[in-house]
Parts: structure tokens; sequence; C-alpha cells
């Protein structure tokens, strides 16, 4: 399977949804992310919806008001019913037969703009929530450049592990307790224990931290057994959203080893409320490349797709807003920039190695990418790395110093994907408040 932009990528193409037009919008006709909400204030159930600048299209009313073909009718049915995850069960053709007849619907000079008009809902009216059921949460660590700098912190003498090379390194994290932007963060009481302390102490953590990453959703799934093959695994891909992986960094170190991450991370982790799909980000893949002294992949993690078109240019920014910043009125201030292209590993070859020994997946299991750091120092995606594992504060521009996330902060991951000849696509915002331990 070759994958190729179509009509639904053409960087002309506009909808008569005038905001969607805008450069800086980050859901123009090209991208068409699927979300779950409600109308702000009323506790009906929740809705699909689909982003087209800075509304909503709902999908029941959009199903409601007619139009469609009677094909798309069947696949917008359990869409109206709320179900993202019956649609991410469904094939990548009938997944693309329906991204097809929405941009059909929404472009300039539709027939059915009369009858879709009353389908919108305005992005502001809406509270978004988790836009399907998570089935199941694995966390990665595709990023080599957090993982050398994070390893030295842990382990001078050895900071990357010899398997890393060889195997995509994950751990099993909690779906329960992942959350969508906007949610408050509590911060975690846990044991930590100081190098030079006899015994740990129970306490609230003094060292909350954020990690850059970004999210995949798992489309159809595999019988528990039947591994999924590299050259299927892109088929088994639904979409992407950003991810923060909140970390107590004084909980990890004493927690870690031997059995991995487990009370330093499932106190909660953030979403941005929109799933980008990988049909919207065929024009933004890019050839997945390692450098010539470091192992290629062992053959069950290598396909000729993969080297061509496995990667991403998804560009991803974090910033922060202190309490002190918003009583004072001023704008957010970015903390750091990179790019997923420099991920270690591929979003097929993560899938194919989470099956490969027959484990099951399924339609709505999340899967992490890691911290996202740039090769330079100040391209770090954590606090651990930019503050060199609290060792240097980082000053912001209002003279507020920062080691770790203090009470009040509220802090934000952005993406947005880019390639030479497309329009470019966001994810909207993944964002939450540091709340006060209980
Ligand atoms: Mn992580």
């Amino acid at each position: 399977m070759n994958i190729q932009t179509d009509t639904t990528h053409d960087p002309k193409a506009t909808s008569w949804v005038e905001s969607a037009n805008a450069a800086e919008s980050e859901f123009p006709i090209q991208n068409l992310p699927f979300g779950a909400f409600r109308r702000r204030g009323s506790d009906e159930a929740a809705r699909i919806g689909v982003a087209i600048g800075d509304q909503i299209l709902d999908l029941q009313r959009a199903l409601q008001q007619g139009g469609w073909s009677s094909a798309i009718q069947g696949l917008l049915q359990p869409l109206a019913q709320g179900d993202l995850n019956a649609h991410m069960a469904r094939s990548a053709e009938e997944r693309l037969a329906l991204r097809h007849a929405l941009f059909e619907a929404l472009l300039s000079g539709s027939e059915q703009e009369a009858a879709l008009r009353g389908a919108l809902v305005a992005q502001a009216d809406a509270e978004m929530l988790l836009p399907c059921r998570i089935t199941d949460y694995t966390d990665f660590y595709t990023g080599i450049h957090h993982a050398t700098t994070v390893g030295k912190l842990f382990r001078p003498d050895n900071p990357l592990l010899p398997n890393y090379k060889w195997v995509p390194i994950g751990y099993h994290g909690r779906s329960s307790s992942i959350v969508v932007s906007g949610t408050g963060i509590r911060r975690p009481w846990g044991q930590r224990k100081a190098p030079d302390a006899a015994e740990p102490t129970f306490a609230p953590s003094q060292r909350l931290d954020y990690e850059l990453e970004l999210g995949a959703f798992v489309a159809g799934g595999n019988a528990l057994g039947e591994p999924i093959a590299m050259e299927k695994a892109e088929q088994h891909l639904f979409g992407l959203t950003l991810l923060n992986d909140w970390s107590a960094r004084d909980i990890q170190p004493w927690e870690y080893q031997p059995l991995g991450p487990f009370l330093a991370k499932n106190f909660g982790t953030t979403i941005s409320p929109w799933i980008v799909t990988m049909e919207a980000l065929a024009p933004f893949r890019t050839a997945f490349e390692r450098p010539a002294e470091d192992p290629q992949p062992l053959p069950y993690l290598d396909s000729a797709q993969n080297r061509t078109q496995g990667a991403f240019n998804i560009e991803l920014e974090v910033w922060i807003e202190t309490a002190a910043m918003r009583a004072a009125g001023l704008p957010a201030e970015r903390l750091s920039q990179s790019n997923f292209r420099d991920a270690y590993w591929t979003w097929a070859q993560m899938l194919t190695h989470h099956a490969s020994g027959g484990c099951n997946m399924n339609p709505g299991d999340l899967l992490g990418s890691g911290t996202q750091s740039g090769p330079r120092p100040e391209q770090g995606g954590s606090l651990l790395e930019l503050s060199l594992g609290g060792k240097q504060a980082i000053r912001l521009a209002n003279g507020e110093t920062r080691t770790f996330l203090q009470d009040g902060d509220r802090l934000m991951l952005r993406g947005r994907a880019v390639a030479e000849g497309a329009r470019s696509i966001g994810f909207g915002e993944c964002s939450a408040e540091m709340l006060p331990a209980r």
C-alpha cells in the first residue's frame, strides 16, 4: 500500500464555512478531524463532530439534514449515535469514503450547504469531551534525544540502554486517568527518596513535569495471537492527537526499577480533543531514516513503505502561562520547539512491535510516542531536560523562574503538520492547569 494524496488535500480547496479559509486556521477543509462534544451548559449525551474552521459539523444533525448517498448514510449512522469507536473499526476504504463525502459536503459551492448550515455548532459554544472510549493505553519512548538526556540524569555512565536502538521501548499506562484538554491536573502524592536520605517519605510531588508527546489511536484491531505485519500496520492506525504524559520526577526514580513507570505517570494524561486522521496527514509523511552507524530495524520492523513514508513532519511546541502571568494579563510564553520527524521509531513500527507477540489491539487503543525532544538542549520536551534535572532554573520574561511546575501554571502543547505545497493543518490545543495536592 502506497499512501497517496488526493483531491481532499488540494491546497486551493476552500469551504463555505468561511473561518476555515483563514490562513491561520488549524482546521481548514483539508483537515476534518473527529471529536466528541456537547453543547455548553447542556447535559446531552456526547455528539461526534468534525472541526471545520471555528465551527463543528454535528454529525447527528448532519445525517438528519440529508443529502447523503445511502452508503454514506450507513457510515454516518454510528457517528450520529455518538460512537466514534465503531467508525474507527471500519475498513480503511470506508474511512476514506466518509472523508471524501465530508470534504464534498463542506466544499465551497456544495449543494449540501443550505441543509448543513443548521448542523454547525460554534466551537465556542461546545464543551469538548474525550473523543472515544479509550480502551487501552501504552506509552512508547521514541524520542532518542529525550532518552539520552534523561538517561544521563538517571544513569550518568550508561545513558542509552543497549536495547534502545533495537526495541521500541514502552510501558503499559492507565487509560482510566486520560483526560481531555482543559481538565485540571492535581499534583500527586507519592513515595520519593532523596539520594542521601536513609528512607523514603510520602508527600506531594515537588518535581511535577510534563512530556511533549503525540498519541496515535488504533483503528481496526487484530485477533489475540495474530500479529500485525508492517505492510498492514498503516491500515490499523486511525489518527493522531497531542498527548501530555504528566510525570512526577521525584516519584519516578525511586519506583521505576525493575518494572518501569507506575504512580509517577498514572495520575493523569491529557490529550487534545480532535483526532487528526491518518488520511489528513498523508501530505506530511516523510522518509524514515536511521544514521548509517546505527543498527537498521530487524526485518519484522522494516518495510519499503515505512522507509519512504513512515515518518511525519509535525512541528511541536510547549507553552506556559503562570498564575502571575494570567493575573498581569501577560501572554503565554513558549518553552520549546521540536519536530516529530526526529522520532527514532515510526507509528507503524510501534504498532507492529506491540502486536508482534500476539497482543490484540482494539479500535480506540491509544499509543503515546514518548517525549519528543529535538537534538539541541533548548529543544527538550520536558522541564527535566530544560532545567538539567532541576539544577538550572528557567527564567521567564516576567522574571519568574521554574525548575518544575507550580500550582496554577497552565501548560499547553501545540502541533502543526507542514509540507511544501500542502495546506498546513493543526491539532488544536492540549492544555491543563496544575491544581494543588489534596
Ligand atoms: Mn512519556
